[in-house]
């Protein structure tokens, strides 16, 4: 008997997530250099961390040999104060897919279910899987979310319906009216995650009011995330508002110091960053209308996205060739298999130089593969 085969089930059965590929990975595989390589695979922001967040952890890392406040009461009194919650309706997490998985850990178990979308974000199968629930998958409408659909899904056994807003990788966003007459309509015993890792991409007639609807329902958890429009994925740092209980359960289980002492500082800055956060969000802005504008050049068929990303449909269905050609010309994508679409490819928003890079690449890449 191997000691593996003793592990649950469940576990056994978990499939890898797939990362993006990372920049020194494929200038090791190609030969390329470095500096040649756009990778607009992770949604990560191009501007880099906001600099006032860059020069607060370079002075943190003075005090790296100490542990971290694993209280988080300067991050939490900054929140506390952006978002008028108070702090013990806050759970911070190693970055927001840490609070997803608090939330399965302190929701799910054998037995329970949650419910998500089809090409819904992986992490919310992955985490449901890890503590043994069972997922179900409702099928999208026009590549969103169907609320109504989801609501149907519920069993008494469902602890847990997670809602990502905008969805990734499909880039889709939910009206504030339909998920509120969600909220309505949901039983109170399903505890109902709102993901909003992109919320600060969106325009604000386009921001559901979500963060007042903590005082309607009990059972509503938000998380956001510093990875994205902050520009801070690489020192992990997301947190999830709920209600004082929910939090405060969510924070029995968490690892007493999570986040880390760098990420924490980092955090407080780039929160205060609000000048580079409208910088990431114009760019953003621009960088989408480039590549949309590219991409019907290209006759090539897109998702609207309300994301920093836009996951497109590569003709004929060749996605892994032209993911392939784009690896060789120095451009890393996300192949999109996994969730269910694999005709299709997903590419982050860049500097106008990189999008621009992508667009000849991938015109390039067609014009092989057919
Ligand atoms: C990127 C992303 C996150 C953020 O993950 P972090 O762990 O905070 O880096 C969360 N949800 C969705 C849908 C995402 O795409």
């Amino acid at each position: 008997m191997n000691i593996c085969d003793l592990a649950p089930k469940y576990i056994r059965a978990i499939m890898p997530y797939q990362p993006g590929k990372p920049i020194s990975e494929l200038a090791r595989e190609m030969g390329l250099d470095e500096h040649a390589i756009v990778k607009l695979a992770s949604n990560e922001n191009p501007l880099g961390p906001s600099p006032l967040a860059l020069a607060a952890m370079t002075r943190a890392l003075q005090e790296a040999a100490l542990y971290p406040d694993g209280s988080g009461f300067e991050l939490k009194a900054a929140l506390s104060q952006r978002y008028v919650v108070s702090s013990e309706q806050i759970v911070l997490g190693n970055g927001s897919n840490d609070v997803l998985e608090l939330a399965a850990r302190v929701f799910l178990k054998p037995g329970a279910s949650a419910i998500y979308s089809q090409h819904a974000f992986a992490i919310y199968p992955l985490v449901t899987q890890a503590v043994g629930a069972s997922g179900i998958a409702v099928p999208a409408t026009k590549y969103g979310h169907d609320l109504d659909g989801m609501l149907d899904a519920v069993t008494p056994e469902t602890r847990v319906v997670f809602i990502a807003n905008p969805n990734n990788p499909t880039g889709t966003l939910l009206a504030a009216a339909d998920l509120l007459r969600f909220l309505q309509r949901v039983s109170p015993d399903v505890l109902v995650v709102l993901d909003e890792a992109y919320n600060e991409y969106l325009p604000d007639t386009a921001k559901p009011d979500s963060i007042a609807w903590l005082k309607r329902f009990p059972n509503l958890l938000i998380t956001r995330t510093f990875s994205k429009a902050y520009g801070l994925a690489g020192v992990r740092v997301g947190f999830g508002l709920a209600r004082e209980d929910v939090a405060g359960l969510m924070n029995r289980v968490r690892q007493p110091f999570n986040v880390n002492s760098i990420g924490l500082v980092g955090a407080v800055a780039a929160l205060e960053d609000v000048e580079f956060v409208k910088r990431s969000y114009a760019l953003n802005r621009a960088g989408m209308m480039q590549i949309t504008t590219g991409l019907r050049r290209l006759g090539i068929e897109y998702i609207p996205s309300y994301g920093n990303f836009l996951s497109f449909r590569v003709n004929g269905g060749n996605a892994g060739a032209v993911y392939q050609s784009l690896l060789k010309q120095g451009v890393i994508v996300r192949p999109i298999g996994i969730y269910e679409m694999p005709e299709h490819l997903r590419v982050t928003i860049g500097l106008e130089s990189q999008n621009q890079k992508f667009l000849q690449s991938l015109e390039r890449a067609i014009g092989e593969s057919v």
